[in-house]
């Protein structure tokens, strides 16, 4: 029970809820009013305001109160209730409050009451909320109780919605992050005391954005209802499975064993996660990313915890996605990597440090390699080769990237004349260009400038430019293509599908190529709805009579299925991973050694 200082509760009486009584409110006298008609008033403003109003004898116990009153418990408006019946329907757990509030009152003149109970209604068992205040009066001859009680059930209905969404993901069911931190706090201070261990694993899922943005975020949502229930099913009851936001799960391990404990979670996570997901008629496939980090090991609060979880799981998606990765103390924050990152790639600009892998391009008619894409890399301070999803982001954001695209270029004609040279059949290379590079208004005067200073011919040379670049600005998009083509360069769209782009837009830009996005040449077979999209490149291909490239093929079944649907050319792990030159070099001339000897 809470007590109020000052509530002003009107001074009424409701003697047998007819004859209105002179009543005196005891602790403000300078507000009364011509008896009779200040209660008729109120009467009729409870009535509208759906007031109930009553009065308790002390003397008897017993209540009266008006028509609203017995309404809001359920009991028969025409019949005044007794004592017992507002008393039976409260609520079971919260009786005992009810109870000792009223004791209190009795025993205690000058108190009030404010109290907010549950009640169970005579009529229909529903459940609602009710809240009374009150005070006592006194008429000149006795003392008693009077109040209003008012139904709040649906401030509390919302309020409850609110606290539950701000605690829970509306989406999943699980705990939000508020709820997450919150939970994880009193592991944090159990583990503490009792000098106990934990482990907090940071889920990041792989692919999950080709999803939403191909089959829409309903889709894409029921696949994050899909995941959470997996992710539950892999855990202890103990532990505790949360969503962060979008596609990023934490779970928290309290006194795992040995460390060997979340490694074992986290493997079950990753199984679990790769087997397809199904929504509608559509069959779906994801992996994910996982961090972890020890308590104690690795930090003592959640924050520091939380933070080298995720730096963890980072370091899993660069190493290739699908796995997990305990956190290193050793390795950097990731503002200090990028730092590094920007370091190496000025060193590597500076001193010839970047290579180029080529990963060859088949005709599907033919099946022989025809030409192959120059795909960037970056030599690591281990010896290690870094992908260009880990660079490539640093040198955008550094304006690197005008320089390495032109060392790109540059570096693929010179290769390109030397295998020449060294009398291997002519092949066309793909060269990836950036967006930033792409909009630089001296583009074109680069491309024929390097051409010019390497010599290679440009009719071997195709650069392969993202739908999303071209449609960024398509009218000097098409002035830079014509320029472009006119050089006797090649044009090539790539990861193309799923930028929507019209039959009507297409035929209007002057393009050559239409490499389909590898995310729906690998859903061949496996789900129709992106099948389709493939299906719809090869129709639009055809009918614009621009040559399709399937790229991503890592199956025969994939392999087979485009090339009897009219794709003209094809790459992937399914022929060859991308080589380095001299790899490459060799592929070539051992298929045309093996050409020679099947003529
Ligand atoms: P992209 O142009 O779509 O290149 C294809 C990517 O798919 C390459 O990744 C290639 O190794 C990978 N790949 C090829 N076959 C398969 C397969 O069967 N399965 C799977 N899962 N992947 C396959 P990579 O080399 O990591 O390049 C990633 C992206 O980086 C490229 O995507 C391209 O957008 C960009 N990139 C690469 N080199 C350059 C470059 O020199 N300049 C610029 N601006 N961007 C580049
Ligand atoms: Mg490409
Ligand atoms: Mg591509």
């Amino acid at each position: 029970m809470r007590e109020h200082s000052d509530p002003h509760i009107p001074a009424i009486s409701t003697p047998g809820l007819n004859e209105p009584a002179e009543i005196e409110e005891e602790q403000e006298p300078a507000r009364r009013e011509v008896p009779g008609r200040s209660e008729a008033t109120l009467r009729l403003a409870a009535t509208a305001a759906n007031l109930g109003l009553w009065d308790l004898d002390p003397a008897t116990g017993e209540i009266s109160g008006n028509a609203i009153l017995s309404r809001l418990y359920g009991l028969p408006a025409e019949r005044p209730g007794r004592a017992a019946d507002f008393h039976a329907a409260v609520h079971p757990e919260d009786r005992g409050r009810v109870e000792s509030a009223l004791v209190k009152l009795r025993k205690d003149p000058g108190s009030r009451l404010d109290l907010e109970f549950r009640i169970l209604r005579h009529d229909d068992g529903s459940l609602r909320w009710l809240h009374s205040t009150g005070s006592w009066v006194s008429d000149g001859r006795a003392r008693r109780f009077i109040g209003i009680t008012l139904d709040i059930t649906d401030s509390k209905l919302a309020e409850q919605r609110l606290r539950e969404a701000s605690q829970h993901d509306p989406l999943t069911g699980l705990p939000g992050r508020g709820l997450l931190f919150e939970y994880c706090s009193h592991l944090l201070a159990m583990a503490r005391r009792t000098r106990s261990n934990g482990a907090m694993l940071f889920i990041d899922l792989d692919r999950f954005k080709p999803i939403n943005d191909t089959h829409g975020h309903g889709v894409g949502d029921q696949v994050l209802q899909q995941v959470a229930k997996r992710l539950v099913n892999c855990v202890r009851e103990e532990d505790i499975t949360g969503r962060l936001g979008g596609d990023e799960f934490v779970v928290a391990i309290p006194h795992p064993d040995d460390c060997y404990g979340p490694a074992i979670v986290a493997q079950n996570i990753i199984r679990s996660l790769e087997q397809p997901f199904h929504v509608g008629n559509l069959q779906l496939h994801l992996s994910a990313s996982i961090g972890i980090s020890l308590y104690p090991r690795h930090g003592s609060d959640l924050d520091s915890l939380l933070k080298a979880a995720d730096h963890a799981m980072y370091l899993a998606k660069e190493g290739g996605r699908n796995r997990y990765r305990f956190f290193n103390p050793l390795d950097d924050g990731s503002d200090e990597r990028e730092a590094q990152v920007e370091t190496l790639l000025r060193q590597a600009l500076d001193n010839e440090g970047l290579q180029l892998h080529y990963q060859p391009i088949v005709d599907l008619q033919t099946g022989m390699t025809v030409g192959a894409e120059a795909l960037v890399r970056l030599q690591g301070a281990q010896g290690d080769l870094l992908s260009p999803d880990v660079f490539l982001p640093v040198a955008e954001s550094s304006g690197l990237i005008n320089r390495l695209g032109e060392w790109v270029l540059s570096e693929v004609g010179r290769q390109h004349v030397r295998w020449r040279q060294s009398g291997l059949p002519p092949m066309a290379i793909s060269v990836n260009i950036a967006p930033q590079q792409f909009r630089q208004r001296s583009f074109v005067t680069q491309l024929s400038e390097s051409l010019d200073k390497s010599g290679m011919d440009p009719a071997f040379l195709e650069i392969e430019l993202k739908e999303s670049t071209v449609l960024e600005d398509v009218p000097e998009a098409i002035a830079a293509l014509v320029q472009i083509r006119k050089l006797g360069v090649q044009v090539a769209l790539d990861d193309f599908g799923s930028g929507f782009s019209s039959i009507g837009f297409l035929s209007s830009l002057p393009v050559d190529k239409l490499k389909i996005d590898q995310v729906f040449v690998q859903s061949i077979g496996r789900d129709r709805q992106s099948q389709a999209i493939a299906d719809t490149v090869l129709a639009l291909g055809r009918s614009l009579k621009l040559k399709v490239v399937g790229e991503g093929i890592e199956s025969a079944d994939v392999f087979a299925y485009l090339q009897d649907h009219g794709c003209n050319q094809a790459q992937g792990y399914y022929f060859s991973e991308p080589l380095s030159a001299a790899e490459f070099e060799q592929w070539c001339r051992q298929e045309q050694s093996h050409a020679q000897s099947v003529h």
